[in-house]
């Protein structure tokens, strides 16, 4: 188990060493000199040592966490872009789970002729999701793999979409957005049958629709300016969507800011300050994990470039 004690340095110095020069695990190489002490008249301190050149076990380099998609590059016409039924019936779930919660809290502000604070709950919802968004997309990006129970799937979406970021405008709606329809379904829907609280509802709603719709935010994100309609190119460019420009820094190297899909309003935040980086330190220094970002990207994490061809049939 590693501690700070152990390390002599402070997280963000290693965090910083362990990106850029992988300190801990680079194998170090002590070589012994071999002159004799007849020849040694100057230096009386550097002592012979006829110890053999030696590579020390504890620092030999541990490979870096695979990261695998486990799918094929996908074209264009791949049924894994194409919504399925169940997709659609899960989005509808969603959908009509949002509208339930959304109406309780319109029906309960008119019957308590009380507007201010559902919508200033449905303004918080709309900021907190964001937040959400970030923390989400950074776990699922930097833990867990195609065999992690629940969000496994999700994961190795996220690795594809990294490989193939275009990807994401080829998808159909309902594809892209079921996963999450699926747990908004899940878990708003028993609040939103049984909680008839109008500023609630209204938090509630709002959160879970800017959840629920954050991955096709993310696609309109990768979207070309000229393609995507003009209301979202202009939400885009007031800040109430994640920008292009913010959302395309995501996929640069180091890899490990810009998390947030919503409305990206906390990415400068959470990147200023590390947030992300302090939270893998102590999830690191807690449980040995060691995030993704924290590798040498593998050529399984790096962009492939959209061919010519894939270009032109957008
Ligand atoms: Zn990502
Ligand atoms: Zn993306």
């Amino acid at each position: 188990m590693y501690s700070f004690a152990q390390h002599k340095y402070t997280p963000i110095f290693h965090h910083q060493f362990c990106k850029n020069h992988s300190p801990i695990h680079r194998p170090q190489l002590y070589c012994s000199t071999t002159t004799s002490t007849a020849t040694i008249t100057t230096n009386t301190r550097h002592k012979p040592n006829d110890k053999p050149l030696v590579i020390e076990p504890r620092l030999l380099p541990v490979p870096p966490m695979a990261v695998t998609t486990g799918n094929p590059r996908p074209m264009d016409n791949d049924p894994s872009l194409q919504s399925t039924w169940s997709h659609r019936a899960w989005v509808a779930a969603g959908c009509t789970t949002l509208l339930i919660s959304l109406g309780e809290s319109i029906k309960g502000a008119m019957d308590l002729n009380i507007w201010g604070e559902p919508i200033l709950a449905g303004w918080i919802g709309y900021i907190l999701a964001d937040l959400g968004s970030g923390v989400y997309h950074w776990a699922i990006d930097n833990y867990g793999d195609g065999s992690t129970p629940v969000v496994g799937a999700q994961i190795e979406a996220f690795q594809g979409h990294h490989k193939w970021p275009w990807t994401i405008t080829r998808r159909q709606f309902a594809n892209n957005l079921h996963a999450l329809a699926r747990v908004v379904t899940f878990t708003v829907l028993p609040i939103a049958l049984v909680c008839h609280d109008p500023i609630v509802q209204g938090f509630v709603g709002v959160f879970s629709g800017c959840i629920m719709f954050s991955q096709q935010f993310h696609a309109w994100a990768h979207g070309t300016k000229s393609r995507l309609p003009q209301p979202v190119v202009a939400l885009q460019g007031a800040g109430v969507l994640v920008s292009r420009s913010q959302h395309a820094a995501h996929h640069r190297p180091p890899y490990n800011n810009n998390y947030c899909i919503v409305s990206g309003i906390w990415n400068e935040f959470l990147d200023k300050h590390k947030i992300f980086e302090s939270m893998e330190m102590v999830l690191y220094f807690k449980t040995g994990v060691r995030p993704r970002s924290w590798s040498e990207p593998a050529s399984e994490w790096i962009e492939e470039i959209e061919s010519p061809s894939q270009i032109q049939a957008q």
